[in-house]
């Protein structure tokens, strides 16, 4: 299904023309118009899903299937030195389009570090309250 009003459901689809790197009956791939890097990409489902909550098992499963895909053939083009797949939901998250989609951010030695966070501490008192809350779902 397909969302009124919806941008990326208009580009997955083909009704906004985009940089597509891949396409097939499922997906499209396409350049980011903000890349965090040279060849930063999205997988865009031609389905829409508000984010990975919604997200049905069998597009979830081709999705990572194609983002690993894509990284060895973008690697390969581009000749970048690593990778990274960074997958945002909710505001609070980071997702800003609220279709479900995957970035593919090819990385380069040198690099500025845009995805560094400042590693906490994971205090016993904590980790036996997730463990728990964890056995309840
Ligand atoms: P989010 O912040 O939701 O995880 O990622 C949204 C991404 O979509 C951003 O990296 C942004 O640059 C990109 N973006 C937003 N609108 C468009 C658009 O119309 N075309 C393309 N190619 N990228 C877009
Ligand atoms: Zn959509």
């Amino acid at each position: 299904m397909k969302k009124e009003d919806c941008i990326f459901c208009r580009i997955a689809n083909g009704e906004i023309p985009s940089a597509t790197i891949y396409e097939d009956a499922d997906f499209r791939v396409i350049l980011d118009l903000g890349p965090a890097s040279k060849g930063h990409a999205l997988i865009l489902p031609k389905e829409h899903f508000d984010n990975i909550y919604e997200l049905d098992e069998d597009t979830a499963a081709k999705a990572f299937v194609l983002a690993k895909n894509m990284a060895g053939k973008m690697t390969e083009a581009l000749g970048c030195d690593g990778f990274n797949i960074v997958q945002n939901n909710g505001t609070v998250a980071g997702q800003t389009v609220f279709h479900f989609h995957m970035h593919l951010i090819p990385r380069y030695e040198g690099d500025a570090d845009f995805l560094h966070w400042e590693p906490g501490r994971l205090t016993d008192e904590v980790k036996e309250e997730i463990l728990e809350k964890m056995k309840t779902v």
